[in-house]
């Protein structure tokens, strides 16, 4: 038996973009994608010889074929047409649920990563992200990582000029958003505010983070907003601390702020953790 380990990086959207409806149901998105350094670490027991298992710390996690972790390992097996002789994957969740972090994608990600790199990095890294694809629409970006241009369901993608270094602050409310009910309702609204993902290229090109943090922008944060008064409430702790820019990650309910220094930082944290359980600081990697 030998285990593989791996970290599974969480995503943030700088930008997030919904251009439009297609015909086969998904959304059109344009984003700017950014890994940063919160991450579940992953193990993986190959060889043993006994049928295929999961173990997580968190009991809401699905631990059985439902798991994306899981339906990576599978898919990887079926595409390289092998037989592992029995798996047992570990999962410690640090990366928090239904928060628009690409939490579950991370794992499957990593989970695609390190059997690739175990056998001989046999399926380059365009077929490995397009059998991510297969998983999720966030997975192909977490197989590359860094920062990303995404178009399409997410499986176009183009790097970008690395995001300057710098503290985020992460705070997840205690709600979390469904993923097809806010693509349902971003339908039936007008969006005003359209992210200027040119502009954010060219300021990540800059390296000025104070131009990236002015370019910071999701079509879902007012949508989820006008429902939930906690967004606000975490942007306003983080502003008046300093942050240089504090928007919500994806469909939500993270939001992250790109704080200054880490004396702001810690101010924040400190004032949030009075109303939220989950509070964090991490930086793009
Ligand atoms: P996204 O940013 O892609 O919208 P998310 O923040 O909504 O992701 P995930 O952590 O991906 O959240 O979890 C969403 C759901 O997916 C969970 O409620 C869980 O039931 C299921 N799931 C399947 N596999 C995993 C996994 N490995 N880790 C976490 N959740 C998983």
């Amino acid at each position: 038996m030998i285990t593989l380990h791996e970290k599974a990086y969480a995503k943030l959207n700088l930008t997030l973009d919904v251009l439009g409806k297609r015909a086969d149901g998904f959304h059109d998105l344009k984003s700017v994608m950014q890994t940063v350094s919160l991450h579940d670490p992953v193990e993986l027991d190959l060889g043993t010889g006994e049928p295929w298992k999961m173990i997580c710390d968190r009991e809401d996690i699905p631990c059985d074929a439902r798991n994306l972790a899981w339906k990576a390992a599978a898919a990887f097996f079926a595409y390289v047409d092998r037989d592992p002789g029995g798996i047992t994957i570990r999962i410690q969740k640090n990366i928090p649920s239904g928060a628009g972090m690409g939490g579950g994608s991370a794992d499957a990600a990593a989970v695609l990563r390190m059997l690739n790199r175990h056998y001989g990095n046999s399926l380059t890294p365009e077929e490995l992200a397009a059998l991510g694809g297969t998983i999720g629409s966030d997975v192909p970006f977490c197989v590359l990582g860094g920062t990303v241009m995404c178009e399409g369901r997410g499986e176009i993608m183009r790097r970008v000029p690395e995001m300057p270094k710098c503290i985020i602050l992460g705070c997840k409310p205690e709600f979390s958003v469904s993923t097809p009910v806010l693509f349902r309702k971003i339908d039936s609204v007008d969006i005003c505010h359209h992210p200027d993902n040119d502009g954010m290229e060219k300021a990540l090109a800059s390296g000025d983070l104070n131009m990236v943090a002015e370019r910071i922008c999701n079509v879902f944060d007012p949508v989820v907003s006008a429902d939930h008064p906690e967004i606000s409430h975490i942007k306003t702790v983080c502003n008046a601390c300093g942050a240089l820019a504090s928007q919500m990650t994806g469909s939500g309910s993270v939001v992250f702020a790109i704080m200054p220094d880490m004396e702001s930082a810690e101010k924040a944290m400190a004032q949030l953790k009075e109303t939220y359980s989950r509070v964090f600081l991490a930086e793009p990697v």
